[in-house]
Parts: C-alpha cells; structure tokens; sequence
C-alpha cells in the first residue's frame, strides 16, 4: 500500500457548547477545559475526547460495513479486549504472559478479530489475584488528535441550573458554562500501522495481521468516521447544548507515501512585541501555505488538498476514501458486498 499517513490540519468555528469540562472541583461550578499562556485564558478541548468520538464512529461504520469487532467492541468499552486476551491465555495453556513467547501471536489474532482494537488501541493488565492468569498487553493507538485551542481568549459564560430533586428542599443549584470560539486542529493517522502487528519481530512473522484488502477497509472506515465527526462534531453534553456549527471550517489534507504526514497548526505561539512576559495564541494565517511549499519540495511522495467549506471537506475526503475502497476490490474481485449507500 504506497500511502503511509494522512494528516489533517483545521480550522472549525463551534458556538455556544459545553464540549468538555475538567470537573467542579468540589464546588457547584463546572468548569471548562482552559489553557493560560501568559495572562490570558483560551479554551480547549482535549484530542482523547474528539478521538473517542470519532471511534463511536468508526465501530457503527464497522457495523454496518460487517467489519469484524470484538463483542465487548460493538460497545466501546475502555478495557476492550481483555476478555479476549484472558481466554486466549486459557486456550494456550498460559498462566503468565512473556513477551518472547506469547505477545505476537496474542497481537495477531486480537488484531485479526477486532478492528476496533486494531485502530483505537488498548491496554490490558491482568493481576493474578482477581483474573487468575497475569501480564500486560497494550498497543497505540494508529491515530492522534491534538486538543482543539481556541484563535483568541476563551470566551466563557456561566449559567446557573438546578438538578432535579424529588425533595422540594433541595434545590441542587449548579452553575454550568457555555462556551464559543474558532478552534485550530490537527490529528494524523498512521495508515501504515493499520493491521500492523507490532510485535511481529519477536517471531519473525508476517508484519501484518490481517490482508491488503482487509487494511484498505478498515482504513477507509477510519477516514469516514474522521469524515463524519468533522462534519457533524459529537461532544459531552449535547443533549441539551448541541453545539452550534456556523459552518466555518478549513484547512488541509496532507497523505504522505514516506513517511509521517506532516501538518502545522492553524494557531500559533508568539510574544507580544517581542517581549517575552508577553507570550499569546495567534491564528496561524500560513499553516496551508507551508504545507503547499513543502508539498513543493517534496514531489511525488506528498500529496495536499486544500478545503475551505464542510461540502469541499467532503469532496476532498470521499475522493482519498475511494482510493482505498479501490484497494479492497483489487483484492476482492468477484466479491464486492459493499453497500455504496455506506457513506
Ligand atoms: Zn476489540
């Protein structure tokens, strides 16, 4: 497969959300996710959120594409496969896992039965004491997401709310913020890592767990779910604060053939003047044209595409998508069973 990594580097303008809160910290007050640099506040919001709700994605895609997943998978549970990984221990006869001996095969055939493992990553520690076998198995996940920092000071309102109490006397007050802004954003996919068996050097094995067709697949769902959240983002506490999309968002798509895929932010540190009591965020006006100058000097193995519209995003990100559905049918000739509704 020539494409290695896929980076995207945004620009997105959500209003009046609650997206993510670091807690109240033993006060009525939920506080919002902020970043100081110098004396000034902006707002953030954390790249693990985004990332799991771009993995919620990607397992109903995998769903409703047949995709293999794990059955506590279907859920998204945080400890994913340790089920797995304890039965397979059992059919092996294992009581202790050693890397030597057991974390390829183990890697393989979790990777080979669970998409969702494959791409999100887990973290698996057994203790002797309550799961009867002991050891540790964990894998990265194939993608990254930065936070989300605001281009300006934070933007923060408080509203107060009372939580339902069916004692009259108890008023439950609490104070809740509601947030606005114009977000930069990066996140990058190790495509190559996609089946990748990261252990298989341990027993000298295939370097993948799964087929190219397989790989080309589950890559192409992880760029649909990527696809679908920025175009509609998915945050805490939508239910009641859904966050307004204004319809602002940019940026660029950068697929690389040798390598990481490089991205700049749309948001940039600078001291104020030059004085350096005085750091702050700026917006970053030239993150698409060093990507364009670099992509210049890097010929064939970079390829860019800009978007500064949600129906030129999708343009884009359907046209990188079929590239790699083009892949699952070289493999699958005679047997494309793929819905062309799916996306
Ligand atoms: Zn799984």
């Amino acid at each position: 497969m020539e494409y290695k990594s896929l980076a995207i580097s945004f620009r997105i303008e959500l209003g009046f959300h609650a997206a993510n809160n670091e807690g109240a910290g033993g006060t009525n007050v939920m506080e919002s996710r902020r970043i100081t640099v110098g004396d000034k506040e902006y707002d953030g919001i954390s790249g693990e959120i985004i990332r799991h709700h771009i993995l919620e994605q990607f397992v109903k895609l995998c769903q409703a594409n047949k995709v293999s997943l794990h059955q506590r998978c279907h859920g998204l549970v945080p400890d994913r496969c340790r089920e797995e990984v304890k039965q397979w221990m059992q059919n092996h006869n294992v009581e202790r896992l050693f890397p030597e001996q057991h974390y390829s095969p183990l890697s393989r055939e979790i990777l080979n039965n669970c998409a969702l493992c494959d791409a999100g990553g887990y973290l698996v520690a057994l203790q002797q004491q309550q799961d009867e076998v002991e050891g540790t198995l964990k894998r990265d996940s194939c993608f990254e997401v930065g936070w989300l920092i605001s281009e300006h000071p934070a933007i923060v309102d408080y509203t107060q709310h009372s939580a339902y109490d069916p004692d009259p006397k108890k008023h439950n007050l609490f104070v809740q913020n509601m947030r606005t802004g114009i977000y930069g954003g990066v996140l990058r996919i190790d495509l190559d890592r996609i089946g990748f068996n990261d252990w298989w050097w341990l027993e000298q094995n295939n370097q993948y767990a799964i087929g190219d067709a397989e790989r080309a697949k589950r890559i192409r769902l992880l760029l649909q779910a990527i696809r679908h959240w920025l175009l509609s983002p998915s945050f805490a506490k939508q239910a009641g604060w859904l966050q307004h999309m204004s319809g602002l968002l940019e940026g660029s798509i950068v697929l690389s053939k040798d390598g990481p895929a490089p991205f700049y932010s749309p948001i940039k540190f600078e001291l104020e003047n030059g004085d350096p009591n005085k750091p702050i965020i700026r917006p970053n006006r030239e993150y698409r044209d060093l990507l364009d100058k670099l992509k210049d000097a890097c010929g064939k193995t970079l390829e860019v595409c800009r978007f500064d519209s949600p129906d030129e995003f999708k343009k884009r990100m359907v046209e990188i998508e079929e590239k790699f559905r083009a892949l699952e049918k070289e493999d699958n000739k005679g047997d494309d069973n793929e819905s062309s509704t799916s996306s």
